[in-house]
């Protein structure tokens, strides 16, 4: 097992990842910007380094301030967290050619998943089904690409193919709106991604996002972990998730699951990883493959027991998988509410000083928060000051729990979506379970609140 790692983050998976490290015996340096210092992992770090000024390119994304950070604190192994250069290939390349462990997939694997074509290519073979579209990239033959969409049926969605993050698709529904709509997404993603390479795929109607979470090590043994419920979204970014999806029969995610574990062993993947699925009418459309630790991961540790951050580590360390697929037993329901530093109407962002926290508690509550009284939010950062998660017996038990524990949660000094939460909570359609992606967005249009 490694002495030290150093948390290439910030925010309340940093705190995460230093708990797993505590837990595991291991020392864990934490990295901050001068933004940060005040944060509780900092507060808590037996050591810390400051990497930079507030804006992300200047600290955490400065990848030679973050390899030099693990030089002088002689640490063995970098975890990356999510977001920020989890899913940089030339990162983890840096790491491991510095002499460090990156906990997480070879950079091959990130590279491949990384480029959503060639990850859809990748499934293909590996036989996990894919939302029907064009096999590759789009040719520049207009005519061509005309050929592939009536094919296809529309609506057709253009996608690029280094995209991410919500970002870089473009929804077509007539023959007239093709051509151009193919090159303003190919001109945007070359601009945001530097890769002007799309794709198309079929536009799913109704589908709900379903995940499926795995594990593996270097010994090509990989398991599934269940699946997430995923659909409450806006625009694109996850709200509130879910474990298991409301609804689905088990024996259709468990063909799902072993399909995605297979395709782990058939790539030589290691460490956690998520298979992103749209789900309608039965049926699994593969979407993408996250090469990191989740934020939502939470429900799926609840609902198996499985500790995935410190499983993560274990295997970047060279250890087997400490159980196998039969040895994960599903119980219960869990439900995560993400909660941001914004207003719960128009969701502008709201940081600044709390001067309240209260989060909640009892059993079956967990909080993964890194704020506390009198913590100052930064505004350089994404707005999600924590999560509430909670697990219970029945999906209506875990509902009820978690409208307990917000009903008792009390945030001042800035706004949050708690308030948005508390209503989705009791929406009728939401607690019949299994709405789709769509959902949250309707309501809020036909919500006057
Ligand atoms: P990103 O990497 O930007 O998150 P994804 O490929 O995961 O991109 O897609 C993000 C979201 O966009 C999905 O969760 C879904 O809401 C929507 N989406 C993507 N592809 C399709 C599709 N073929 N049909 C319908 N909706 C889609």
């Amino acid at each position: 097992m490694f002495k030290k790692i150093l948390v290439a983050n910030r925010g309340e998976i940093a705190l995460r990842i230093q708990r797993a490290c505590r837990e595991l015996g291991v020392k864990a340096v934490m990295v901050y910007s001068e933004a940060d210092r005040e944060a509780k992992y900092v507060k808590l770090a037996e050591e810390a380094v400051c990497i930079g000024p507030p804006p992300s390119n200047q600290s955490y994304l400065n990848m030679p301030a973050i390899i030099s950070a693990a030089e002088v604190t002689d640490a063995e192994a970098i975890h990356p967290g999510y977001g920020f250069l989890s899913e940089n290939a030339d990162f983890a390349e840096r790491v491991e050619k510095s002499g460090f462990q990156f906990i997480g997939p070879t950079p091959e694997s990130i590279r491949l998943m990384g480029d959503k074509v060639s990850a859809k290519q990748a499934m293909l073979k590996a036989g996990v089904p894919c939302v029907p579209g064009s096999e590759g990239e789009l040719p520049d033959n207009p005519a061509e690409v005309r050929r592939m969409a009536k094919a296809v049926g529309y609506p057709v969605i253009i996608k690029a193919a280094g995209g991410g993050g919500g970002r870089g698709m473009r929804v077509v529904h007539t023959e007239a709106a093709l051509v151009n709509a193919v090159q303003m997404t190919k001109a945007e993603a070359l601009a945001a991604f530097g890769n002007g390479a799309v794709y198309m795929e079929k536009f799913l109607q109704n589908p709900r996002h379903v995940e499926i979470q795995v594990l593996a090590d270097k010994y090509k043994n990989a398991v599934y972990l269940g699946e997430r419920d995923c659909s409450m979204q806006r625009r694109h970014q996850k709200v509130m998730e879910e474990a298991p999806a409301p609804g689905i029969p088990r024996k259709l995610i468990e063909k799902i699951g072993e399909r995605c574990a297979a395709a782990c062993k058939k790539i030589g993947y290691r460490g956690a990883g998520t298979f992103e699925f749209l789900y309608e009418d039965g049926e699994f459309y593969f979407i993408e493959m996250n090469t990191r630790v989740q934020v939502e991961h939470p429900v799926t540790e609840l609902i198996t027991g499985i500790d995935i951050v410190k499983t993560q580590i274990l295997v970047a360390a060279g250890e087997k998988l400490p159980f196998t697929q039969r040895d994960i037993v599903l119980r219960g329901h869990a439900i995560e509410c993400r909660v941001n530093a914004e207003d719960p109407y128009n969701f502008m962002p709201s940081p600044g000083r709390i001067t309240l926290w209260h989060p909640p508690g009892g059993p079956g509550v967990r909080v993964d928060s890194h704020v506390y009284n009198n913590y100052f939010v930064p505004s350089n950062y994404d707005s999600m000051i924590g999560k509430i998660i909670v697990h219970a017996d029945t999906r209506d038990m875990a509902l009820a729990r978690m409208r307990s524990a917000l009903g008792e949660t009390v945030v001042e000094g800035i706004k949050t979506n708690i308030p948005l939460h508390r209503e989705l909570l009791v929406d009728a359609k939401f607690m019949a379970g299994g709405t789709n992606i769509h959902y949250l967005e309707e309501w809020l249009s036909h919500h006057k609140r």
